[in-house]
């Protein structure tokens, strides 16, 4: 029951972000409810959530791990503020679509899945 009620938790902060989240903001967040769950639990949650596919593991070449809710019917790709960190998920259909199909037929290699990342300034780090 206590388990059930916090993995609707972390499910929530991570719709409520709609960017990707470390383990560690996932628990700051999860711990503003009323039954915060340790950090212990919120990790074995996160790691079961993503065993269910309903968590994805977002590689944004950092030191630690970012979750995002996935959703097999989209898929977002990433820029990454490199000055004060920011996260945006690109609400943008994919470009890559046929770019994947081409490469499919050019290597013979049938692609799953990809994931873009875009490293430079933000809005707010540029003005
Ligand atoms: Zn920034
Ligand atoms: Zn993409």
């Amino acid at each position: 029951m206590r388990i059930t009620r916090g993995r609707k938790n972390i499910l929530s902060v991570l719709f409520q972000a709609g960017t990707p989240l470390s383990l560690k903001e996932i628990y700051e967040r999860v711990a503003t409810y009323e039954s915060a769950p340790d950090y212990t639990t919120v990790f074995r949650m996160v790691s079961l959530l993503e065993n269910l596919h309903v968590v994805e593991k977002v590689n944004l070449q950092r030191d630690c791990s970012y979750y995002e809710l996935r959703n097999p019917d989209e898929h977002y790709d990433h820029l990454i503020c490199t000055y004060c960190g920011k996260v945006q998920r690109l609400d943008l259909p994919c470009p890559l679509k046929s770019f994947e199909k081409q490469l499919q037929k050019s290597f013979g290699f049938q692609i799953n899945a990809h994931s873009l990342e875009f490293f430079g300034r933000c809005q707010d780090c540029t003005s």
